[in-house]
């Protein structure tokens, strides 16, 4: 039976990273996957084009992690963002940097990030097993014993456990490896969905679904608590309302939700300027455009199919001509333009949410080696790690980077 230096479960960002730089470092390395490709999750991510990074400064990543940042410190500086980007620029993927720092291959296709990751590890000799699902670990003398579907037991001195959070199943993070930790002696912080779409209880954004608001700011409001948002893209889906602004603050809504029933959400589509000014602006508008429709009117300053969905909720003709609207009815426009109200009433599932919040005990593993403080020669890396960071590519950031660490700790201890 073959003694492998570092067995690695889960072909994600974490455990690729971990098994390349292990294999890079000269051991003999398995990388089990239960999927028949790797990265399965990688695909999806970015809406297909994979937002793998983001160019901040170390300190704004480690902000972004909250309570697990500096946690986060060593393994994000053992592997840089700019290590990472470098990294795949060597190997030929350009990037290209857009809003908010937010990193992407030039290709705009996830799939050739897991094309990179792939050759990388057949250059670094990596072993893959496929349609491989770790059942089990045991420790046996100073190695461990891995049962794993489909194949002989797997025996290795060090273990990398990778195999991501609990959402989104059908790319094979089903959560099992919680059941697997959890059995090894680590506590498992409550699980929930981080980074999650909301539902609202209005129909009209049902109708939009698809479309993007960009540049908006939306504030959520429940009794006498506000949450403010910076100025961003929102987007409307059949449940409800999702997109990087949503998502960003989807945690402290979920907070509001378990004290409040409902949570106000208003969208303030011209964060721009002020109300008073948004009033001044149409009466320009009404005045210079007098006989046009205001149907017609509103169409040019605002998403197509969204002109009319507010005309409805302010009740207003479409057809009246710009001349003929009162003062009234253009203060409520102008309102509806910088609040345009819609109800929360719940969050998506853990399921389809972008990460896991919770996971293996950060207090029980050693930030310096991500090596288990309960039971020596155990790694973890990835998404599985209490503590996820908002969107912009953070989080893809920290699977690559503590993969690194993990892969690069196991293969020299
Ligand atoms: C729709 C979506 C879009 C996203 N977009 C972005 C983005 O643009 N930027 C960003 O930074 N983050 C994004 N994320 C988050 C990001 O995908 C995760 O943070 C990241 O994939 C976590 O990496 P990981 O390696 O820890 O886990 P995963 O990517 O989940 O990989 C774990 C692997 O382990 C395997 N596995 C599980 N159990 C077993 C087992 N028992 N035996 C063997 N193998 C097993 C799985 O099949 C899987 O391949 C997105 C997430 C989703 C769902």
């Amino acid at each position: 039976m073959t003694l492998y230096d570092v067995a690695i479960i889960g072909a994600g960002p974490a455990g690729i990273m971990a098994a390349i730089r292990a294999g890079q470092l000269k051991k003999k390395v398995i990388l089990a996957e239960r999927n028949d490709i790797i990265g399965k999750k990688i695909l999806l991510t970015g809406k297909g084009r994979c937002n793998i990074t983001n160019s901040a400064k170390l300190d704004t990543f480690i902000e972004k992690f909250g309570k697990s940042g500096q946690f986060m410190r060593t393994a994000l500086s053992a592997f840089s963002n700019e290590d990472l980007m470098d990294f795949f620029k060597s190997r030929g993927l350009e990037l290209k940097t857009e809003r908010q720092g937010r990193v992407f291959p030039v290709t705009d296709k996830a799939s050739s990030v897991t094309h990179v990751l792939e050759e990388c590890l057949k250059d670094n000799k990596v072993e893959i097993k496929y349609k491989a699902r770790l059942r089990d670990i045991k420790k046996k003398g100073e190695g461990f014993v891995l049962d794993i579907d489909g194949s002989a037991a797997v025996t290795a001195k060090k273990v990398i456990l990778a195999v991501g959070g609990a959402s989104y199943k059908d790319t094979g993070s089903t959560g099992e490896g919680f059941q697997i930790a959890k059995r090894l002696g680590h506590t498992i912080m409550p699980l929930s969905g981080g980074l999650v779409p909301l539902k609202t209880k209005e129909e009209w954004a049902k109708d939009l679904q698809g479309m993007t608001l960009k540049n908006v700011r939306v504030t959520f409001i429940a009794g006498k608590k506000k949450i403010i948002s910076e100025i961003g893209e929102l987007l409307l889906t059949h449940f409800g309302v999702s997109g990087p602004l949503i998502l960003d603050l989807s945690g402290a809504v979920i907070s509001l939700l378990g004290e409040h029933k409902e949570v106000g959400l208003l969208i303030d589509l011209k964060p721009g300027i002020k109300c008073e000014e948004m009033e001044n602006k149409l009466l320009r508008e009404f005045k210079e455009h007098g006989g046009k429709e205001i149907k017609n009117i509103l169409a040019g300053m605002l998403p197509f199919r969204l002109a009319p969905i507010i005309i409805k909720l302010i009740g207003v003709n479409g057809q009246k001509r710009a001349s003929q609207i009162g003062k009234e009815e253009r203060r409520s426009l102008a309102a509806f333009l910088k609040a345009l109200p819609l109800t929360v009433t719940g969050a998506l599932p853990l399921e389809e949410a972008m990460v896991t919040s919770g996971g293996v005990s950060k207090s029980e593993i050693n930030p310096r080696t991500m090596e288990s403080k309960i039971m020596p020669g155990l790694y973890f890396a990835g998404e599985m790690i209490e503590g996820h960071a908002s969107s912009g590519g953070y989080n893809l950031q920290q699977a690559f980077s503590t993969g690194y660490l993990a892969g690069e700790s196991a293969a020299n201890a």
